[in-house]
């Protein structure tokens, strides 16, 4: 299977961007995984392209416009699930990463400027999600890292397939501190039991040292592992 996300977006240009190089840009030449990025503004009705208007009941900026964003989802989508990047949205977890690493079509609406007309999230029954609490200039950024994260576990990206397995938030947990030779750098040591070879040992402490740094970090993610214990 492979995953194709189709991207709707004013700025098209941006993209492969970062997701074109490193792990993602070559799953992308292997063709595990497939990209287009769609210029909104190809679905314009006049010809200067326009995607936006003002809000209705006043404010601030620009709102993208649903009869033109509807238009280019209509000669696009072909099934799947529709996301719109956006700080309203549910937050962007790894279990929802492995949710959309299964997926084989992937249509995902890039907003600008305040955002978009609910009512195209309403007709075509569209996803929301958030990759935080703060605001960026565009749904671009946040699409790639969205890609970059689901890219990342598909079956072929990544050598050893196990890598995942131990990583932060896999088990709600954060990962442990990890170390590499020199053994002594700046008078700092590899602690000892990493270099014991004693595997029980070292699992324990690598337990350990993972749950501590959560609690004191993330109690939020510690709650939810107890929870599903
Ligand atoms: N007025 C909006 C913010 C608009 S920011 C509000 O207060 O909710 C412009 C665009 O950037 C949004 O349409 C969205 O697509 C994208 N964006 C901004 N912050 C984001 C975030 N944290 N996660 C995902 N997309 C985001």
């Amino acid at each position: 299977m492979v995953l194709k996300a189709k991207i709707l977006t004013i700025f098209p240009e941006i993209f492969p961007g970062f997701l074109g190089t490193s792990l993602t840009g070559k799953a992308l030449e292997d063709g595990i995984w497939q990209l287009e990025a769609i210029n909104i503004r190809d679905y314009a009705f006049d010809k200067h392209g326009s995607v936006d208007d003002t809000p209705c009941g006043g404010g601030a900026g620009m709102i993208m416009r649903p009869d033109v964003l509807g238009a280019a989802i209509e000669h696009n989508h072909q099934g799947g699930k529709i996301i719109y990047m956006s700080p309203k949205g549910m937050p962007l977890t790894q279990a929802k990463v492995h949710e959309l690493s299964k997926l084989e079509n992937l249509t995902i609406i890039c907003g600008r400027f305040e955002g978009i007309d609910e009512r195209v999230l309403e007709e075509y029954s569209i996803e929301e999600i958030s990759i935080g609490d703060y605001i960026l200039t565009g749904g671009e950024q946040a699409a790639m890292i969205m890609l970059d994260a689901v890219v990342r576990l598909l079956p072929g990206v990544l050598g050893n397939a196990q890598s995942t397995e131990n990583e932060s938030f896999e088990q709600n947990l954060l990962e442990y501190p990890q170390y590499t030779r020199p053994i002594e750098w700046k008078g700092r040591k590899v602690p000892d039991v990493l270099m014991s070879g004693h595997h029980e040992n070292i699992t324990k402490w690598q337990r350990q040292q993972a749950l501590q740094i959560t609690a004191k970090r993330r109690p939020d993610l510690l709650e939810k592992m107890l929870d599903s214990e």
